[in-house]
């Protein structure tokens, strides 16, 4: 099965699930295909072999991986504040956590690229009719019309012109260093441990002053600042795919990391097979269902030899079930000795419908499942890698309790999610000093 040659166009040997079948016109998409792959990378293969060397430290237990951003990007909300204090957010994030676990962060974003969304049904129905399901703007809209729920190639073009604008902010965002997180009117008011985030101020003002940068590139004033997004869309990811002219393999360069989600990490199925030959940094989100046997059989295709920083096995199993689902998984990759991160996503187990129909998460919820995951990962004797989560810089409603706590009654003000709902600035920092609090150094 594996044993096939790889090119970037196999997977359309494979069955594929969760891609849209029904754009009205096949030609246009392939014509969409063509001018995809014609146009500039979004990242470059140094970036992201630089990517993978980072990991490789957080592989072994010397740094951590912190992933974050939209559930869906979308066209509508793509302004200039919305990146920057995503940006900002994770950044001041990665400091809270640098500090308390006296280790590196590597930052990676969910964005510039994350869009396209598997949904659980194909279909919506309201008020009798039913329409296909919304499945992010790369693909089609968000309005309940026959018109916008049409798939239509040309949001291809649109998605990618948007993630290369996006890279343009967090490139120029990058070299301006950790200078605007000295300033403490930038952090968010909310979620804040005020001991904790005054050492961290007074920490970064000295070396600022000694034009030491907390970044372990030499040389540079620069943050390192990584892309990632769910690899949904194969005919996108192909079309991005490049060989490097040195020979050193196929690079997709739609973003450094891609991951595969939950729904479509069959063995023998169409993304696992595409991302078995590209060489970026790959994620496999693990739900409930996920057996040992099965995580080792996928580590044998997509990382046989086992590179280091290759494989982010990123859990999400609910709060409910981490304790029970994770300990086995995590047993059987450390007796299996390829190195991997293990990182967790306390969101997508984490959902369910507010009494007014909203589709939430409770905070509790999801620092239960993070301290389920760091409790498994001590008895285990397994490096706690790695954090993903669904947040935003904007001070939204999504997400229920936190340190200004959010009701149900608040969930309609700021709910601006094209998908998922996710934890707000104060309360993405507040969870990032509660971890901190209880990680082991
Ligand atoms: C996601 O990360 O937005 C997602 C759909 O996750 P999962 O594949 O884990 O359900
Ligand atoms: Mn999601």
């Amino acid at each position: 099965m594996t044993n096939r040659t790889w090119t970037p166009d196999s997977w359309r040997h494979k069955p594929v699930k969760y891609m849209p079948e029904d754009y009205p016109d096949a030609q246009a998409l392939a014509h969409t295909e063509a001018e995809l792959s014609r146009l500039p990378p979004l990242v470059f293969a140094e970036e992201t072999r630089r990517l993978r060397s980072r990991l490789a430290r957080v592989a072994e237990g010397k740094a951590i991986l912190l992933q974050g951003g939209d559930c869906a990007e979308s066209f509508k909300e793509f302004t200039t504040d919305n990146i920057r204090d995503t940006y900002r957010l994770l950044l001041q994030m990665a400091m809270v956590l640098t500090f308390a676990g006296g280790r590196p962060v590597v930052k990676v974003g969910r964005i510039a690229g994350q869009f396209a969304k598997p949904r659980s049904s194909p279909t919506e129905t309201v008020d009798g009719v039913t329409l296909p399901s919304y499945r992010g703007d790369i693909i089609n809209g968000m309005e309940f019309d026959a018109q916008a729920r049409t798939p239509d190639p040309r949001r291809l073009l649109k998605a990618y012109h948007q993630s290369s604008a996006t890279l343009n902010l967090l490139r120029a965002f990058a070299q301006r260093g950790y200078e605007e997180l000295s300033e403490p009117h930038r952090w968010p008011q909310g979620g804040i441990n005020r001991l904790l985030a005054d050492r961290i101020l007074e920490s970064l003002s000295f070396m600022n002053a000694l034009g030491v940068s907390p970044e372990p590139r030499h040389g540079a004033n620069a943050v390192d600042f990584f892309t990632s997004h769910e690899a949904l869309l194969l005919n996108v990811e192909q079309a991005m795919t490049r060989a490097e002219p040195d020979g050193s393999g196929w690079y997709d360069t739609s973003a450094h990391m891609l991951w595969i989600g939950e729904r479509t990490r069959q063995l023998d199925g169409g993304h696992v097979e595409f991302m078995r030959g590209i060489q970026n940094p790959i994620g496999i989100k693990c739900g409930p269902t996920m057996e040992p046997d099965e995580v080792l059989r996928l580590m044998d295709v997509l990382n046989p030899q086992g590179i280091p920083g290759r494989i982010t096995l990123i859990g999400r199993f609910g709060a409910d079930q981490v304790a029970e689902r994770l300990p086995r998984l995590m047993a059987a990759t450390r007796r299996d000795g390829r190195p991997v991160i293990w990182s967790i996503d306390p969101m997508h187990g984490n959902t369910h419908k507010a009494g007014n129909g909203y589709k939430t998460r409770s905070f509790d919820r999801i620092l239960t499942e993070v301290c389920g995951f760091m409790d498994a990962a001590a008895a285990e004797g397994v490096h706690p890698g790695g954090l993903h989560l669904e947040m935003t810089g904007q001070n939204v409603t999504e997400c229920l309790g936190g340190p200004q706590p959010v009701t149900e009654d608040d969930l309609c003000s700021r709910y601006h999610t094209h998908c998922d709902p996710r934890l707000n600035a104060d309360q993405a920092l507040q969870l990032a000093f509660l971890v901190a609090e209880s990680m082991p150094s």
